[in-house]
């Protein structure tokens, strides 16, 4: 089998990366040490804080708006029994 794409690590950048990219048609291998949906990086947790304010670079405020309207097609695709 052969893939477009290979992504080493699915944690919440890696499976958002992965699941885009699946998305517009390539064929993906996600790699992770832990298997799906474990507790051991990051992204692990029972909440999540987003802000839309950044003191470092008003640049990152358009891509956070664009983050959190991505993220709802993310958890969307989710309800819909992807994984
Ligand atoms: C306690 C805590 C609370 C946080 N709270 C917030 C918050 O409220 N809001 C916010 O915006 N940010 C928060 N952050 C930061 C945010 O969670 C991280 O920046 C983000 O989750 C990082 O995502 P990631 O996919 O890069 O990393 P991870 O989620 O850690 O994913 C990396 C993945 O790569 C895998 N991996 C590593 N090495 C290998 C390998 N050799 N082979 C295969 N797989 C590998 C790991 O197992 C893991 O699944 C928090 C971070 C922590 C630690």
């Amino acid at each position: 089998m052969t893939y477009d794409v290979i992504v080493a690590g699915l944690g919440g950048m890696g499976s958002a990366a992965a699941y885009h990219v699946a998305r517009r048609g390539q064929r993906v291998l996600g790699l992770e040490r832990f298997g799906k949906a474990h507790d051991q990086g990051s992204s692990h947790g029972g909440s999540r804080i987003i802000r839309q304010a950044y003191f470092e670079d008003s640049s990152y405020v358009p891509l956070t708006l664009l983050g959190l309207r991505t993220m709802g097609g993310t958890w969307s695709g989710r309800r819909a029994g992807i994984s």
